[in-house]
């Protein structure tokens, strides 16, 4: 199977890891010494991000060929409409056609730095949808492609209150059900921390008869500012009882990481509880706590972590 969607409609509850292109040389043989030692535990896709704006195209498809082809794990390469005029995202496209690699993440992208608002190149695209519709119009079945759904509404719809309405939410559906109508088999989300929010936002996809897998983008807490940066730029809602979890040990690296491992365990048991049976995690490059909360899970063998890791999975206190 060379579609991600088929290996997540499975029976069998699966697990997939996101990474993003590192800054350095260095960085990149780092990140495939690590990814190598994560695909060893059977993740049924891995994913590299395309830099906000375009700025990692070549390495960002460079980096998908090695996964595809000398990591041979099933890849999936994320695509920005940022910056990119059509001959440029066909060249992308081709490229990773011909590097054996089928799956797509289509997005619109974020403004590049310094500018507010996503604006339309010439000779470009406005959103995910027309993204869809030309990976569909131009290469018609060869792609799995999957689009980007937002629990809490898109950032660009919430509000200083730090919610979206009613009417923004029901709006954001209804284009992301325009998505998957043009051609787009699978939906990963935006990351989230309100386990209940997420499940609401899966009830809400199939009331309006989005049929295709919802994955869960999980993105564990590994360092308190990081947490904080991440959550202000995506715009998402902390629970009280995280934030009151967090407060008396921000200051302690160890137990950040720690509570990020017992709480990205809880959510995802959850989430599995209601039969979902995808589980994608936003690694940021980082082995540790994406393996514990799998080990955690059950749905990983500790024998079969790196003896070279210098690092064991934290005591059984935090095991669910
Ligand atoms: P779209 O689906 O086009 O939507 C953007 C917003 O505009 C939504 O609010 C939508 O409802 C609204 N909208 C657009 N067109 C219409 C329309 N016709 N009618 C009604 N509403 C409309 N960014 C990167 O730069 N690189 C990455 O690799 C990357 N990976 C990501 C992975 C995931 C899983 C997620 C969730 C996000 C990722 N992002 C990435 C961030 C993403 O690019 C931004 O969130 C961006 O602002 C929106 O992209 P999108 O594909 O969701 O846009």
């Amino acid at each position: 199977i060379d579609k991600i969607q088929e290996k997540v409609a499975s029976d069998k509850v699966v697990f997939s890891f996101e990474f993003f292109p590192p800054k350095t040389e260095d960085g990149v043989e780092n990140l495939f010494e690590r990814m190598d030692r994560m695909v060893a535990h059977n993740p049924a896709f891995c994913d590299i991000t395309w830099g906000a704006g375009g700025s990692t195209a070549d390495l960002t498809l460079d980096i998908a060929n090695r996964m595809q082809n000398t990591i041979c794990v099933e890849t999936m390469m994320h695509l920005t409409c940022t910056n990119m005029p059509v001959e440029k995202i066909d060249h992308a496209l081709q490229t990773i056609k011909s590097n054996g690699i089928q799956n797509v993440l289509a997005l619109r992208g974020d403004p590049p730095h310094g500018q507010d608002k996503f604006v339309q190149i010439q000779g470009g695209f406005a959103c995910a949808l027309d993204l869809v519709k030309h990976i569909r119009s131009a290469y018609g079945d060869y792609f799995g492609i999957t689009v980007a759904g937002y629990p809490e509404g898109h950032p660009d719809t919430i509000g200083p209150d730090g919610v979206a309405s009613n009417e923004s939410y029901q709006s954001d559906l209804l284009y992301l059900k325009k998505k998957v109508d043009a051609g787009a088999d699978l939906i990963i989300t935006q990351l989230f921390y309100d386990t209940d929010m997420f499940l609401k936002f899966v009830n809400d996809c199939r009331q309006i008869g989005i049929t295709c897998p919802i994955v869960p983008g999980i993105m564990p807490i590994n360092n308190y500012k990081g947490f904080l940066r991440m959550t202000g730029f995506c715009k998402t809602k902390i629970p009280a009882e995280i934030t009151a979890a967090l407060e008396p040990i921000k200051d302690n690296e160890e137990a950040v990481k720690a509570y990020g491992i017992h709480l990205g365990a809880e959510m995802c048991k959850k989430i599995l509880a209601h039969g979902i049976k995808t589980v994608h995690l936003y690694t940021l490059n980082m082995e540790k706590s994406a393996l514990a909360i799998l080990l955690n899970l059950g749905l990983i063998e500790e024998s079969k972590i790196s003896r070279s890791l210098p690092w064991r999975p934290p005591t059984n206190v935090f095991r669910v």
